[in-house]
């Protein structure tokens, strides 16, 4: 949700102008921060920002998405696997024009990814497996050390030549590995581009899924229980796989809800009944709504008022109405992913927490800049789930501490 100031809507953020009313009342009857959720020198991913915002230290137990999301799939890693997601991606005369192949749907996707396998799979080095839309795995065995292969994501290298943004590594170890994968990469167009599949696509104006594009490569992580961690009964309701990962290896409950997507058509309503029906045996739900990240991803300033609306009005409305008091809330963005810049940025995100036995602190809406001035000041990673947990407990109605460390302006990149 987060975002900047934007001039097609007055310089004001889509947090600003968006009406919200739900969200914003968790704002006035709470109290309200900055949360940095990315810490230097790691990748403004989801994967990092939401470990952070659900307490775990991603420079400790930060695996690379694509373990995450592999998990979500049912593939299961071995010592020394690398699971990668592996986008089916546009190319155009060398370079990479789309990151999603055109939002390519999973059928079409399935019999691609197939003829992968058929085409690659004679090392045994290598595997691929499907996923949903143009998201799917690859995984390279028998790879000592994940984190020296750099890769990029496609959505962050759009519009450059294709061998200027290589998977590569510094390290020996894994020379071998880069290779392979350098490899896949430019052989996969010559089975993908005449695919059948591809030609229809091509015909009805649509972008082929012509070449691969595996990046986010980890190992099997190993992550302390959220139980374990809290004491406390943890579920979580996504529809990506990477917020579904993380629930599987912190062994939270997943709760799949029909209807979800991770796109603007999503469930709201089904999550918010799903919430509301796990929390009759958790202790704690975390609720990923994707959508606004997405219209963030595809520059559609519209498109992210509309998608905060909804998360207001059809999730929150329905979740606010039918939780039971006593409880407490959190609200907030795992990154932002502003407009102007179609990507993640490591940017504090606004958050505010509201619970019976919390003083409000005069903060009356939720955004950007309203959380400047809001008693947490500016806090790091790991505090939101310590912030909200401890707000569950009695004794501090009385002396909202003052901000601190707020800084005058977000220090993005
Ligand atoms: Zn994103």
């Amino acid at each position: 949700m987060a975002d900047y100031p934007l001039p097609e809507l007055d310089n004001r953020t889509p947090l600003q102008v968006a009406h919200k009313p739900n969200i914003d009342s968790i704002a006035a009857k709470g109290r309200n921060g900055l949360l940095k959720t990315v810490p230097n020198g790691l990748n403004p991913g989801s994967d990092t920002a939401i470990l952070s915002v659900l307490g775990y230290e991603p420079q400790k137990c930060c695996p690379g998405r694509g373990a995450l999301e592999a998990a979500a799939r049912g593939i299961r890693l071995k010592k020394h696997d690398i699971a990668f997601r592996c986008n089916l991606i546009t190319e155009e005369n060398s370079f990479l024009i789309d990151y999603s192949a055109g939002h390519i749907t999973t059928k079409e996707a399935e019999k691609l990814i197939a003829s992968l396998k058929e085409a690659f799979e004679k090392p045994t080095e290598i595997e691929f497996f499907s996923g949903l839309d143009y998201r799917h795995f690859l995984v390279l065995h028998n790879v000592p050390n994940a984190n020296s292969i750099e890769c990029v994501p496609p959505h962050d290298v759009i519009g450059s030549k294709i061998t200027a943004v290589l998977p590569k590594t510094k390290s020996e170890e894994t020379a071998k590995a880069v290779a392979l994968l350098r490899k896949t990469i430019l052989e996969s167009k010559s089975v993908l581009s005449d695919h059948p599949i591809n030609i229809a696509r091509r015909k009805s104006g649509k972008h082929p899924g012509n070449m691969i594009w595996p990046w986010g490569g980890g190992g099997r992580p190993s992550m302390q229980s959220f139980m374990n961690k809290y004491g406390l009964k943890g579920a979580v309701i996504s529809a990506v796989d990477l917020v579904k990962g993380i629930g599987i290896y912190t062994r939270m409950k997943v709760i799949n809800v029909p209807g979800a997507t991770g796109m603007y058509d999503t469930n709201y309503e089904g999550k918010a009944e799903a919430a509301l029906k796990a929390l009759e045996e958790n202790d704690v739900v975390f609720v990923h709504v994707e959508a606004p990240d997405e219209a963030g991803h595809e520059k559609d300033h519209l498109k992210k008022v509309e998608t905060i609306e909804d998360l207001d009005k059809r999730l929150l409305g329905k979740l606010l109405t039918g939780l039971k008091e006593p409880y407490a809330i959190a609200v907030l963005p795992d990154h932002p992913t502003p407009i102007p810049v179609g990507t993640h940025t490591r940017d504090p995100v606004p958050f505010a927490i509201r619970s019976p036995f919390l003083a409000p602190d005069g903060v009356q809406k939720f955004d950007e800049f309203s959380a400047r001035n809001g008693s947490y000041g500016l806090v790091e990673q790991d505090s939101l789930m310590s912030l909200l947990l401890s707000s569950g407990k009695q004794g501090q109605k009385e002396g909202a501490p003052k901000p601190k460390n707020v800084p005058t302006r977000q220090g993005g990149q």
